[in-house]
């Protein structure tokens, strides 16, 4: 039973916590009493107390995270807590749950990260042993985390600060499930994995991400019956924050993926575990043979370009070029045999593994007839951005050729309901983007969610005062060829307004790249460009950088948090709408449409409802916060499912008239007044 044996202690009850003048008001943090605070959180109290699932949509300021802790808490038993991202994590976890500690006392609570964000202690045993190290980086670094790994207590490589996010010897040394020698390893008891097993075990709550979530459940559904796979223990109940990622992230878990890369790093770790020892003779031939045929394997694979493409033509390909598929899984056969030979050497076994996965998997890839699954391809160039200094410009410039092929299941409600709804007594499911026209029908469809209770808790902000929606009038529609010269005109035109302040989202990297061009020679304000640093560092340069402009695509989205004057105005270019022709999309809409549904309707527009609001809702984060929304597609204007959008927005004041925003900006706020 996943009680967690805390000696009961009296917390105090959900009223004394949020209610006006209770605990919550005493703290030293300025805090407003917010109604649809504690009642979310009487709604998460009582699901736990019934063993009942909860979806609650819970607007930005709510305060939803006191909202779901403060029970989960209460229950005595384990809960799991698991949000969106890394960044949400910490911020739980170094911001909220000490905040509560500082009111509550002592809390029972672990951080967990998957497994490859943690030390293999046995890996580095075995590099110091033979310390197959390429150039002066890599020595430098290893002698980084060998000195560190005398000293940390997590294994976490958050904190080597100075080791940079690409190492190529982290990949080395991480403790992903792939290489682990479980509990026949000889490091098994001072393993990082296993230590942080067992404070999840002594636990009240346990923060994780979905991505950590998904993967070990994955994990577990493979290994049925086998006691060690997954990390996460049993629990009473789990919360879903940011619960609009999850179709996503369990999309991505429950299906499959294999790239050139994963060849190219399993020949590399052969070579470098086994090299050298007894027996292992024959296997730099193999893995010098594996690495060609891959190779040949996937220049072979009928893409056109770049980009995601369906690999509907499976069977064609298996007829005319089966023999590229055949001889990479001849020579995975014989390297598993050839591995199965290896006695008294640790490694052998995890990648014997490591060999037979990646061979069944590229087997299902090619073979397998499951109806429930889309087959695809993907080529991503990795790249990066640098700055052109004879122009002045952030350019991309790619570096290397990724090459996926993947299976993605076209429908994971059954899935979710079986694995999660199910076999969890309680899941809260909550988000400030859950409704559309205020319902959850489209989220529970999409998730598999049957029986719940529902709650819709009223935002604290003041919409009608603190925003302002601009419609702009005369816009082309977006698939028009002059629809670009008129968006930049008026994002010109509305930053003039402004003054910067911004962010431009675009549902498009092409049409990002093209904005920008056209803006960049006419516009007076510092721009930042997507894909110009990584994300983190663009937003800190924006929240540094007095009246500067993002430029962004899908990451800039959600999960981004500016608060104050820095970001005054939202312009996004057009109605977020999956690109029909994705292969996932594509067989989702036709998984629907046989289903007699309407695949636009019942697919395409709710899920674009959702990611406009998420869009939008990076513009008001605080009861202080005012600015501008601009939508550049007339499309939510002259089409009747323009309505559905509408009527899901929250109640900004809406207008179509320039001067209106002018006016919007020479206003001083309502709290500037009162001041
Ligand atoms: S148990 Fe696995 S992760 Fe832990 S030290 Fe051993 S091989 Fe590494």
């Amino acid at each position: 039973m996943p009680a967690t044996d805390n000696p009961t202690r009296a917390l105090p009850s959900l009223h004394e916590f949020f209610a006006p003048g209770g605990i919550l008001a005493r703290s030293p943090l300025p805090y407003e009493y917010r109604p649809g605070q504690l009642q979310m959180a009487k709604a998460v109290e009582r699901a736990l107390e019934e063993r009942r699932h909860l979806i609650v949509e819970a607007g930005t300021g709510t305060g939803k995270t006191l909202a779901y802790l403060l029970p989960a808490l209460r229950t005595g038993q384990r809960v799991i807590v698991s949000t969106g991202t890394k960044a949400l994590q910490d911020q739980l976890f170094f911001r909220d749950i000490p905040f509560l500690e500082t009111l509550l006392g002592d809390l029972r609570v672990c951080y967990m990260k998957g497994r490859a964000n943690y030390l293999c202690r046995h890996k580095l045993v075995t590099l110091r042993a033979q310390p197959i190290l390429s150039g002066l980086e890599e020595i430098d670094q290893y002698r980084q985390i060998a000195e560190w790994e005398q000293t940390t207590e997590t294994g976490d490589r958050s904190e080597l600060s100075e080791l940079p996010e690409s190492s190529a010897l982290w990949q080395k040394l991480d403790a992903r499930t792939d290489a682990c020698l479980g509990s026949t390893c000889p490091d098994y008891g001072r393993c990082f994995i296993t230590e942080m097993r067992r404070r999840a075990l002594e636990s009240d709550i346990i923060i994780v991400n979905h991505h950590l979530f998904f993967a070990d459940l994955a994990l577990k559904r493979e290994a049925t019956g086998a006691p060690d796979a997954g990390i996460l223990p049993e629990a009473a109940a789990v919360v879903f924050d940011e619960a609009h990622e999850l179709e996503d992230v369990a999309s991505s878990y429950f299906g499959l993926s294999v790239s050139n890369i994963r060849f190219e790093e399993l020949a590399r770790d052969t070579d470098a575990l086994l090299r050298g020892k007894e027996g292992t003779e024959n296997l730099p031939a193999q893995t010098q043979q594996l690495r060609d045929r891959a190779r040949m394997f996937f220049a072979g694979l009928p893409m056109t370009g770049d980009g995601r493409q369906p690999f509907t033509e499976r069977e064609e390909f298996l007829e005319t070029s089966g023999d590229l598929y055949t001889a990479v899984r001849a020579t995975l056969r014989r390297m598993e045999a050839e591995m199965e030979g290896l006695k008294g050497i640790d490694e052998a076994p995890g990648l014997k593994k490591r060999v037979a996965r990646l061979r069944s998997e590229l087997e299902f890839l090619l073979e397998s007839s499951a109806s429930n699954m889309v087959y695809w391809m993907e080529r991503r160039m990795s790249g990066g951005a640098s700055s052109d200094k004879s122009t002045a410009r952030n350019v991309f410039r790619p570096q290397a050729r990724t090459t996926f092929l993947q299976a993605t299941p076209i429908d994971v409600s059954e899935l979710l309901s079986e694995l999660v709804f199910d076999q969890i007594p309680t899941v809260v499911l909550t988000s400030a983007t859950l409704t559309v026209q205020g319902g959850f029908e489209h989220m529970r469809k999409r998730l598999g969610l049957n029986e719940a209770r529902e709650l819709v808790v009223p935002s604290h902000f003041r919409y009608e005062e603190q925003a302002l929606l601009y419609l702009p009038p005369q816009m082309p529609d977006p698939r028009d060829p002059e629809f670009p010269e008129a968006a930049a005109r008026c994002i010109q035109r509305v930053l003039e307004i402004t003054r910067g302040r911004a962010f431009c989202l675009f549902t498009s990297y092409a049409q990002m790249r093209a904005l920008y061009e056209r803006l960049l020679p006419v516009l007076d304000f510092p721009i930042l460009l997507h894909g110009t640093a990584p994300r983190k560092a663009l937003l800190e340069q924006f929240r540094e950088t007095p009246n500067a402009v993002l430029f962004g695509t899908s990451s800039f989205w959600q999960g981004v948090d500016v608060q104050g004057e820095a970001l005054s105005c939202v312009i996004i270019d057009r109605l977020p709408f999956a690109v029909p022709n994705d292969p996932v999309v594509a067989a989702r809409m036709k998984a629907i449409e046989e289903a007699g549904g309407k695949p636009f309707f019942d697919y395409q527009v709710p899920s674009a409802v959702l990611t406009l609001k998420q869009g939008f809702g990076r513009l008001i984060r605080s009861l202080e916060d005012r600015g501008v929304l601009v939508l550049l597609d007339n499309r939510i204007r002259t089409k009747r499912y323009g309505q559905t959008f509408l009527a899901s927005l929250p109640p900004y004041r809406m207008t179509q008239t320039i001067t209106d925003v002018e006016a919007f900006f020479e206003a001083p706020s309502r709290d500037a007044e009162r001041g």
